[in-house]
This record gives structure tokens, sequence and C-alpha cells, in this order.
């Protein structure tokens, strides 16, 4: 291992229509570059990427002046299109692969606690290939945002998915384990889930989360549903046991259901039969769609996997030429 002060640390930021926090963010990157060189955590080659992950307003202008006025430290990749936060990331890990020692991924808003990054660069020296920053509260956090959180870490434990408790995608990867993300062809990327796969010398980083600096959060409900969805189907395939147990549990009690109408259509007391047949028809109906719906998400995934698109196409690259291209 080398010693902190010739560790090259990358630090990757996704951003989405975020030109209300980089004004603060960009310059708290900075000086926590700075500071992190000067206590001799890392080297002076350490540098921020900054990934654009398609956004409307300016906030490529604001990556692309700052990649002009830090040109040493600071990068900008504009992707083609809204690519969404874990291809953003994706993006941003890919580009450093192979330009460091270690890369940390935080959030553009900054609400990972920056004083967690020396933390995680020195668990990386001790051994870990790995770190995970991990919220030690939720107290920040929307109820609703809370209870949903919860229900998938439950939800997915049941399903037999290894996921560390309330860690987002705050964390530190060594260039070995970013190595082994690069053998990952799979086009749903669920990167928190993949991370025990990746190396097994894995540790912690507990802080606080801070709320945001400004701007909105990016992650409504129908991007939260399609990332919980996507860490399901991808690591699980619970729900399609699930409905394999509940069709043959529907089976046996229509079973034991024709049993019973034959005996008593046998001893002659047949029924008006009104509700025995519509009750079951529903039933199964409103089961069949479910079965099919489930299934059908696996159907896709295997489509989305089959075509191997590229997750994201970088558009502009904002430097100029400068010690980062040596
Ligand atoms: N983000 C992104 N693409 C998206 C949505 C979000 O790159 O389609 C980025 C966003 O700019 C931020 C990070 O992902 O840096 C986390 O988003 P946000 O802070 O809005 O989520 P929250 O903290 O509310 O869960
Ligand atoms: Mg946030």
């Amino acid at each position: 291992m080398k010693n902190a002060k010739s560790l090259t640390i990358a630090i990757v930021a996704p951003c989405y229509n975020e030109a209300e926090v980089l004004p603060t963010s960009i310059p708290r990157l900075m000086s926590l570059v700075d500071d992190l060189v000067s206590k001799h955590a890392c080297s002076p080659d350490s540098f921020v990427v900054l990934v654009d992950d398609g956004s409307k307003d300016g906030t490529w202008d604001q990556i692309a002046h700052a990649s002009q006025k830090f040109p040493n430290v600071l990068r900008g990749l504009r992707l083609s299109r809204n690519a969404g936060h874990q291809n953003a990331l994706v993006a941003g890990l890919t580009y450093v692969t192979g330009k460091c020692d270690a890369v940390i991924s935080i959030d553009a808003d900054l609400q990972d606690d920056l004083n967690a990054l020396p933390l995680m660069i020195e668990e990386h020296r001790a051994g870990a290939e790995i770190v995970l920053g991990v919220k030690a509260s939720r107290a920040d956090d929307p109820f609703m945002k809370t209870l949903t959180a919860i229900a998938f870490y439950k939800g997915m434990k049941w399903m037999g998915v290894d996921l560390v408790e309330n860690h987002a995608d705050c964390r530190l990867m060594s260039a070995r384990a970013l190595l082994n993300l690069s053998k990952f062809p799979e086009y749903v990327l669920f990167l928190r889930g993949l991370q025990p796969l990746l190396h097994g010398r894995i540790s912690t980083v507990k802080y606080d989360l801070a709320p945001r600096l400004a701007g909105k959060s990016k992650y409504g409900l129908k991007k939260m549903l399609g990332l919980a969805l996507n860490g399901i189907t991808s690591f699980s395939t619970t729900p399609l046991r699930l409905i394999s147990w509940t069709g043959a549990l529907v089976f046996v009690v229509s079973l034991l259901f024709a049993v019973a109408a034959l005996g008593k259509a046998l001893s002659g007391e047949t029924l008006p039969g009104w509700a025995s047949i519509t009750v079951p028809l529903y039933l199964l109906g409103g089961l069949i769609m479910l079965s099919i719906g489930v299934t059908g998400e696996y159907v896709g995934k295997i489509y989305m996997e089959v075509k191997h698109r590229p997750r994201f196409l970088i558009d502009e690259v904002a430097h100029i030429e400068s010690r980062l291209d040596e």
C-alpha cells in the first residue's frame, strides 16, 4: 500500500439540474482537496470529476467554467442526455478507472459529510478495498422517504439480497474494486447491490446526513421506485418464485373447490352458483395479471440486457490541457 501522501484520490459527483447548489459545492470540493493534500491525506494529483447528467439549467456552464478555473483539480463530463443517477455515476467511475488509486463518489448537493472522506481514505489505507458511507440517522429525511427506505431494505433482506442498510451512493472504491466493476457488463446497474460482489474487504464509515444545500431533490417518487425495482429485479428472483408458490396454493384451493363442487353435484345439491363462479374469476384474473406483470418485469430486464446498449454517452469533456492529462 502506498503511503497516504502518494495516493491519488478522485472524487466523482453526478449533477442533474444542480445550478443552484454548484456555486457552493464547487468551492467546498476545491478546498476539501486542498485540505486533504495539505494534511498529506492524499497526493497533490488528486482531482474532482463532475458529471453533468443531461441537465437543462446552467449546470454545464458552471462546470465548464470551474474546469477552466481549476484545470489541475477539476474536470467536467457532459452526458448526451439524462441517463439517470446510477449511469451518471458509472460514467464518472469509468472515466477515472486507471487514473487514480481510489475514487470517492458523493452527491453534488453535499448532503454527505465531507469530514467522512478522510476517514474513508484511512479505512482504505488500513486494507479496505471498498468503504461505504452509512447514514447514522435519517432525521432530516422526509417521513415518506424514511418509510419507503426502511420497507425497501427490509424487503431486500427478506429476498436474500445482502445490502448495507442506509448506505446510498457515497463510497470509496479502490482501483482494484473499480477494475472489478468494469468486468460487470450488465446494463441495469444497481451499484450498492454490486459492492459485496466486487470485493470482500468492505468496511463502513458512519456520518450524519446534512440537509440539501440548495435546490430540490432530483429523486422524485418515480425515480425512487424505478431504482428500487431495478435493485430487486437485478438481484433477486424471489418475486418469480413467489408467483409459483401463489400459483401452487391457488391450484390446491381450486382443486378442493372442484372436489367439493363435484361432491355436491353428485349428491344432487346443485348450487345457484353465481358467487362461486364470479369470485374465483375476479381473484384468478387479478392474480394472473399480477403474475404476468412481475414476470414481465424480468423479461423486460432480459430485453434491455440483450440489446447491450451503452449505459451513457459522453458528449463533451470540459478541460484545458493540464497535468490531469499526463
Ligand atoms: N442525479 C443525477 N441524475 C438524476 C437524478 C439525480 O445525476 O437523474 C444526482 C443529483 O444531481 C445528486 C444525486 O444524484 O447529485 C442525488 O440526487 P438528490 O440529492 O436529488 O437525491 P436525494 O438526496 O434527495 O435522494
Ligand atoms: Mg441529495
